[in-house]
């Protein structure tokens, strides 16, 4: 284990410098166009395939330092150049984590590349658990997955929603019941390859922020898949199955400890839009004039950016401790993943609304881009886990009482 330091090394610093020259130069010039167009950025996601920030070999070397940092450093970059940008380029590290967790090595050798395609053919991938009737609740999914073993085939029928990238992505990873008495331990997660009839995108939503981000119901309708799309292989579900039906208990922590070692990057995406709105707000509160002063020189104006600044510090120092606690392999038993993008989420939103008020009228106006990133914000207390979840884990975590 490396002793203790917060110094950067010179790779880390390589890294981040390299991706925030990325988000000044790419994204936020076109951020704004890009939101107004709800649409998926391609040629944003080409260029970021082209530099080598939207690839394989990226995202492997980024998971590789073992100090845990390097992903969340250019996360917090990418998002501060713009957060939707930065989710239709890094939305399909959803589907790619589903696979590196459960996949075998032969299918994440297949699936993982894949989910990339080549900076020619740009491809993205999904990954689908939410459900109309299950959102926070994922053990009710009612989406079931059926083997037809005369085929050696699984038969795939229900509605995602909610997708990043549902209907657009190459690869589609669906999770789906195999077993609805067994509840979330009666699951499993499935790749659906390009092209495989049955699955189809719905509706496509239309948001209040990251509007560049693709998101969408996916609909899957005798969706057949070989045998070998089901991650992890038939022989580990059958024993999991058995298992659960014996009602071994098993601890839960092996999926707790993935989703905990993922929530930094989401929290990492928080601190990138506070930054951006506290820096913009700072420069502004410098410039503007009223009453004949620059308005920082009133304490009400200057105290707000000295709390949005600690509180994206704090933020940060929370994000770098639950990813190098995941690269590290410690366990979390307060919940510290969890506590990065719980507090990361929050103050997100609430650095981007004083930045409004900082900027008055200018910061309810589309065109500054303080209201769109505290649109963009709000997300973050709502996707991969809303607040009050992450409050559940954590005082379930820090009690050991099971708190509902
Ligand atoms: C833009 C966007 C992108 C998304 N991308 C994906 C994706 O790629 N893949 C995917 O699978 N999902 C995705 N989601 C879904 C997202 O993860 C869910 O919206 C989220 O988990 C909440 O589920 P829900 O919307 O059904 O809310 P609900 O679960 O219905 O929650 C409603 C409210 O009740 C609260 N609540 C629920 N249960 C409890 C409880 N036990 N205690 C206290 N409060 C509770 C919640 O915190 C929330 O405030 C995305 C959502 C959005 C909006």
């Amino acid at each position: 284990m490396a002793e203790f330091s917060l110094a950067l090394n010179e790779d880390q610093i390589t890294v981040r410098d390299w991706v925030h020259g990325f988000a000044v130069n790419v994204m936020r010039p076109v951020a704004q166009e890009w939101d107004e167009r709800e649409e998926t950025p391609w040629p944003v996601i080409e260029e970021a395939a082209r530099v080598g920030i939207y690839s394989l070999d990226f995202f492997a070397n980024a998971i590789a330092d073992p100090s845990g940092i390097t992903m969340v450093l250019a996360l917090e970059e990418l998002s501060w150049g713009d957060a939707g940008l930065c989710m239709s380029i890094m939305g399909s590290t959803l589907a790619i984590a589903a696979i590196m967790a459960n996949g075998t090595p032969a299918q994440q050798a297949e699936w993982i590349p894949a989910c990339f395609g080549t900076p020619d053919d740009v491809k993205v991938s999904a990954f689908g658990v939410s459900e109309p009737d299950a959102g926070s609740d994922v053990s009710s999914l009612r989406t079931r997955a059926v083997y037809d073993e005369a085929k050696d085939e699984w038969v795939l029928n229900g509605t995602k929603t909610w997708m990043t990238n549902g209907g657009i992505a190459s690869v589609h990873v669906i999770v789906a019941s195999v077993d609805p008495e067994l509840g979330s331990r009666g699951q499993a997660s499935f790749v659906i390859p390009e092209g495989t009839p049955g699955i189809r995108m719905g509706q496509k939503f239309k948001k209040m922020g990251i509007r560049a981000s693709h998101t969408a119901e996916v609909v899957l309708e005798e969706c057949r898949v070989p045998g070998s799309c089901l991650l992890g292989g038939k022989e580990k579900l059958d024993e999991k199955l058995a298992r659960a039906r014996e009602g071994v208990k098993t601890s839960g922590q092996a999926a707790m400890a993935t989703f905990e070692a993922t929530r930094p990057y989401v929290g990492s995406q928080a601190v990138g839009i506070a930054r951006a709105a506290y820096e913009y707000a700072l420069d502004y509160a410098k410039e503007r004039r009223q009453f004949g002063k620059a308005i920082i020189e009133n304490q009400a104006i200057a105290f707000k950016l000295a709390d949005m600044k600690t509180r994206i510090d704090a933020s940060r120092m929370l994000v770098w401790r639950a990813a190098w606690m995941a690269a590290n392999h410690q366990p979390f038993l307060n919940g510290e993943g969890s506590q990065s993008k719980l507090y990361a989420s929050e103050t997100a939103v609430h650095v981007t609304e004083e930045a409004i008020q900082i900027l008055g009228g200018y910061g309810y106006v589309r065109d500054y881009p303080v209201e769109r990133w505290h649109r963009d914000s709000k997300i973050y207390t709502i996707f991969e886990g809303t607040s009050e979840i992450q409050r559940l884990i954590i005082s379930r975590a820090i009690s050991g009482v099971h708190i509902r």
